[in-house]
């Protein structure tokens, strides 16, 4: 693929980065999205009784077995797109990455500026006194029944995945970091998400308003191409690593 000129000046030229990445920067580390292609987990589960309060209340081991069928958790590995990320970030002033995902890729791939809007799959909570504890202390692995199923050591009541469900606030501290990398960002990357659920729509639409240069990542047009600058299509895997030789032949 070729970088046009006018997007390569743009990006060694800013100082404070936006990453907004979704479930496709993950797709190829072997993790499949929710919308947007065949094999996406909502064409096979229903996201109401899956991934909402409500659900869960109804039937918490059904809720625990969908988790273990989707590898929430898992032991995927960094793909090229979250290294050439990670390796963006010293070029720049800031660079933060707000992410929708609930895995820790990321992280793993040496960000140290990440933001989890939707929680996160390394940690599990209690649903009355709101203790976390590793998700690595459980077995993910067996079947779940009503009669097995991950206790709060503290208080002995349920406990549920520390992400967020559909209908659940946002996390404030989480939601505070992205507000303010979103004031100070000239650069923001959409990458991988459909931008279909909470925040994303109004981040790309705020950056672009106030003058940010925008830049999609994605196979596939979104409700966020609009916003965008430039739409690089193809996956991030391939597309990230050529905009950091952009960085490092600078
Ligand atoms: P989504 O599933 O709604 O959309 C995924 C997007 O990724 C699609 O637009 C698709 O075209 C694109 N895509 C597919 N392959 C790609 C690739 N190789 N490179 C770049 N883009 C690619 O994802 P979303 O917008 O993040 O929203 C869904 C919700 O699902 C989020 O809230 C997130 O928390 C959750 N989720 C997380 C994970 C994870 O943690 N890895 C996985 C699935 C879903
Ligand atoms: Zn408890």
């Amino acid at each position: 693929m070729n970088i046009p000129s006018s997007l390569a000046d743009k990006i060694k030229s800013a100082r404070n980065v936006f990453v907004f990445t979704g479930a496709g920067v993950s797709k190829e580390s072997g993790l499949s999205t929710f919308r947007g292609d065949d094999d996406s987990i909502w064409n096979k589960y229903d996201p109401e009784i899956n991934a909402t309060p409500e659900g869960f209340y109804s039937n918490p081991a059904l809720v625990w077995n969908f988790c273990r069928d989707i590898n929430l958790f898992t032991h995927a590995k960094p793909n090229p797109g979250h290294i050439a990320l990670a390796q963006m970030e010293p070029y720049y002033d800031t660079f933060t990455i707000v992410t929708q995902n609930v895995d820790c890729l990321h992280e793993q791939a040496g960000s140290t500026d990440v933001v989890k809007i939707h929680g996160t799959c390394d940690l599990i909570r209690c649903t009355k006194c709101g203790h976390r504890a590793p998700a690595s202390n459980f077995d993910f692995t067996h079947e779940f029944t009503p009669d097995n199923l991950p206790k709060c050591e503290k208080c002995g009541a349920l406990y549920r995945p520390d992400i967020v469900w559909f209908g659940e606030y946002l996390p404030e501290e989480a939601i505070n970091r992205a507000s303010a990398a979103l004031q100070r960002c000239d650069l923001m990357y959409v990458i991988g998400t459909s931008g279909e659920v909470s925040g994303g729509y109004g981040f790309a639409q705020h950056a672009s308003a106030a003058g940010a240069t925008v830049v999609e990542i994605n196979p596939k047009r979104s409700s966020l191409t609009y916003f965008a600058d430039y739409h690089l299509a193809g996956p991030s895997g391939e597309i990230l690593p050529l905009l950091l030789d952009i960085l490092k032949n600078s």
